[in-house]
């Protein structure tokens, strides 16, 4: 069913129209033009698939793609040079060589919570390394999916970048073809589909997953501090959001403190009235705001825990027991259990029982502590003392480890991620030293 398509890109790639410098920057710069120039679409789309305020949409959706647009544009001639590297005495004379070439013709799949950038951040990588692309978008933000459809339709020949939509049956059609990359941001469940349909052709795969990421206060921390960057961590987006913080793991006598300042910041920032507040964003769908109303109906609410036909209000649970579903399951809504420690060690003790979580938050200022959980935990990223704020970095590396994922992108890394680095040895002719060749004599042997 996707066959003429694909096979359509890979002639476009093959004839490589794809590869020089002046190619890709120009697109690149087309797409920022584009992308600017649909800002307030972008941002009527982003509000009616999840309600996003335009501040919340350009902070975190248009922003770090035009972020990551001027970034790639930028080093793109430093990114493509080959690196010259050195050659052995048996190799003389020659000159050796690393060259970044493109992937080829590469699908990208990307979910709904962040509709616009998880679909463009790994793309505009995509494109600065010189590969075509096949984009498939969550069905559940669809209002995004057109917009961003008819922004790359102005800016790439369909043979260059195009978007395919659909569900699960499309996908599973989609996947049955062969690609040169897989570059896939969802859920673990259906990374493993992804992982499992790649392999019948050997393509390479990132796989940006989630799971529940902790947040740990240990009694040292700035609990007033704390509660603030973990509400802004756990709200923005109504908690829709991969790095987001799942659940707080607290020193006991530190609870109190923190629930109280959390309830002061959630008032902050929405007001005592959440629900009708235009800058709190929404659930994405009927279907996910069931699945949340189910996970905390029976539990111990602290704070919050109303709703209206679209929207959870920030909410607070007591948990005791860590055998309740919420804490079997990635949570992905503005809902947030409290669990409580007395002795550092059963933290750790805690943690590692779970699965590698994308983020770890801990907030300490305690040097011993720190070294601990740097050297002895393993997480895609960890933040001590604030949630979220690593991804908006992108001289780091972005991605999960475990069960929260493969492989990383941002800046450089996104490039990578494309690229193919071919090793590339330059022999010389003027000179052909005998020593290696056959007879391998025993008075070769050493030499
Ligand atoms: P999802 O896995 O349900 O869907 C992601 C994409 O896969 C969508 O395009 C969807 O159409 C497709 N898909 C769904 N089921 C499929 C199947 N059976 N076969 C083939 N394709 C299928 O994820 P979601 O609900 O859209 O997003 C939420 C999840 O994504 C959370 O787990 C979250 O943590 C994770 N996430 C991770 C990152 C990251 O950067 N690591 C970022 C955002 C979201």
């Amino acid at each position: 069913m996707y066959k003429e398509l694909i096979s359509k890109q890979k002639i476009f790639f093959n004839l490589g129209k794809t590869l020089s410098y002046d190619t890709r920057i120009k697109y690149l710069k087309k797409l920022k033009e584009e992308i600017v120039n649909n800002e307030a679409e972008i941002e009527d789309a982003l509000y009616k698939d999840l309600g996003k305020s335009s501040g919340e949409s350009y902070m975190t959706e248009i922003g770090p793609v035009l972020k990551e647009l001027n970034f790639q544009i930028k080093h793109l001639k430093k990114f493509m040079k080959p690196k010259k590297v050195g050659s052995p005495l048996a190799l003389f004379p020659a000159k050796s060589y690393i060259y970044p070439e493109p992937l080829g013709t590469v699908l990208i799949i990307s979910p709904w919570n962040y509709p616009f950038l998880l679909l463009l951040d790994p793309l505009i990588g995509a494109i600065a390394a010189g590969n075509t692309v096949i984009a498939k978008p969550s069905e559940f933000s669809t209002a995004t999916t057109k917009i961003t459809q008819k922004i790359l339709q102005n800016v790439f020949e369909d043979e260059y970048v195009t978007v395919v939509e659909g569900e699960v049956y499309e996908t599973t059609k989609l996947l049955e073809e062969r690609f040169d990359y897989i570059f896939f941001t969802g859920s673990t469940n259906v990374g493993k589909i992804i992982m499992n349909a790649a392999s019948k052709h050997l393509t390479p795969v990132t796989l940006e997953l989630g799971g529940k990421s902790p947040a740990v206060i240990f009694n040292d921390a700035d609990i007033k501090l704390a509660a603030k960057r973990i509400a802004f961590g756990k709200l923005i987006n109504a908690g829709q959001t991969c790095i987001a913080p799942d659940y707080i793991l607290i020193d006991k006598t530190k609870k109190e403190e923190f629930i109280t300042y959390y309830k002061m910041y959630i008032e902050e920032f929405y007001t005592d009235t959440p629900l009708e507040n235009d800058l709190y964003p929404k659930i994405i769908s009927k279907k996910h705001f069931d699945r949340l109303i189910s996970l905390y109906k029976d539990e111990d609410i602290l704070f919050g825990g109303k709703y209206n036909d679209v929207k959870i209000e920030p909410t607070l649970l007591d948990i005791k027991d860590v055998n309740v579903k919420i804490m079997q399951e990635e949570i992905f809504g503005p809902i947030l259990p409290i669990l409580t420690f007395e002795k550092v060690n059963e933290v750790f003790e805690y943690l590692s029982k779970e699965e590698k979580p994308l983020a770890f938050y801990a907030f300490t200022r305690n040097k011993e502590i720190k070294k601990r959980i740097l050297t002895t935990t393993s997480s895609g990223g960890l933040i001590f003392n604030d949630t979220l704020m690593h991804f908006a970095n992108n001289n780091l590396p972005f991605g999960g480890v475990g069960y929260s994922g493969m492989g990383k992108y941002h800046g450089i890394d996104t490039f990578k991620t494309f690229s193919h680095y071919k090793a590339v040895v330059d022999r010389k002719t003027w000179l052909d030293i005998n020593i290696r060749y056959q007879p391998i004599t025993e008075k070769k042997k050493r030499i």
